[in-house]
């Protein structure tokens, strides 16, 4: 396994993190255990690095892991979309307590989109600030689907690790270009900053061409690492193997191929339009009383899912 330094952080990181929403209530819906155990699979296989959110709920699964392995030897991110200090002190408590630790290795502030979303949540920045110099956060960060939000980030320089998404097809980026994006990630990483990318599958949508996501994602070499969702120990083997460069057996490879995941709604959908006003990709709309998903813009992140009453959309 590749190891890189996540920035001027001083935190190591395998080139592969973990993404962590796939194995809970958003997506896989898997028990702690089956999902602590997917986990544990990668940990043992020298994935040491696992990301996750407030908004997962998959501190549970992650605990179920390090249970079973040593902390100190895992680097966990997690984000939250808190913007002032009392919903940033939540949580963070939250986390250590669920995540049984003592301190978070990345804390970030999930989907900014620029520098005045940044100010918006600056409540948070500074709590999550004081909070590293008391030592329970080790650096701070943010996740951003936008160009906006890695320009943004280079303006705060408490900001020391950023997660974009970047893939082959620009897919998920909400306000410019592949190229724009780059451009702007190179920019933050020149200065220092930590660089660990989202959804280089397009969050599944790019699996018909996995082999050449793996070979873009892998050649930008201004990325320490890279998050992709794995909810099977097949997935981890599989992903493991293309960072070795090692060829997948051919019975793992089609158990993979028939595993793709789809965004499902259920007939008992009411069409009310909660989720469209939640899916910040425009991947969702009501037409004629009907809930309709643009397939090229989904990026199966699942956001959506959390929003609904019904219980009517999910990844499957
Ligand atoms: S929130 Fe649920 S019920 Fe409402 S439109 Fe979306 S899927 Fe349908
Ligand atoms: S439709 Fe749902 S899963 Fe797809 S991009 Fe929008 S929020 Fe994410």
């Amino acid at each position: 396994m590749e190891y890189n330094l996540l920035g001027n952080t001083g935190i190591k990181v395998s080139k592969i993190c973990f993404g962590g929403l796939t194995v809970g209530p958003l997506q896989k819906k898997m028990s702690f255990k089956e999902g602590g155990e997917v986990i544990l699979e990668a940990f043992n296989n020298g994935i040491n690095f696992i990301d996750t959110a407030e908004l997962y709920k998959t501190y549970g699964h992650i605990k179920y892991a390090l249970d079973n392995f040593k902390r100190e030897n895992v680097v966990i991110s997690t984000k939250s979309y808190a913007y002032d200090r009392a919903g940033a002190e939540k949580a963070l408590m939250d986390a250590l307590k669920e995540l049984n630790t003592d301190y978070i290795d990345v804390f970030m502030m999930h989907e900014q989109e620029s520098e005045h979303t940044i100010r918006g949540h600056y409540e948070a920045l500074e709590y999550y600030m004081t909070m590293k110099e008391k030592g329970y956060i080790r650096s701070v960060g943010l996740s951003t689907h936008c160009v906006n939000g890695v320009l943004g980030a280079m303006k705060y320089p408490e900001i020391e690790v950023i997660h974009p998404i970047i893939n082959k097809n620009g897919l998920g980026i909400q306000d410019g270009t592949l190229d724009e994006m780059i451009s702007a990630t190179k920019s933050f990483r020149k200065q220092g900053g930590g660089v660990f990318a989202m959804k280089p599958l397009g969050g599944g949508n790019l699996i018909s061409s996995i082999d050449e996501c793996f070979e873009f994602i892998l050649n930008q070499d201004y990325i320490d690492s890279f998050a992709i969702g794995m909810q099977s120990v097949d997935e981890v083997q599989d992903n493991i193997n293309r960072i070795l460069g090692v060829k997948s057996p051919e019975d793992l490879k089609s158990r993979l191929i028939n595993s793709n995941r789809v965004l499902n709604i259920d007939e008992w959908c009411i069409a009310c339009g909660e989720c469209v006003k939640h899916c910040s990709h425009g991947a969702l709309k009501i037409k004629d009383d009907k809930l309709l998903v643009d397939r090229n813009k989904c990026v199966l992140c699942g956001y959506c899912s959390s929003y609904c009453k019904e219980f009517a959309i999910k990844i499957i």
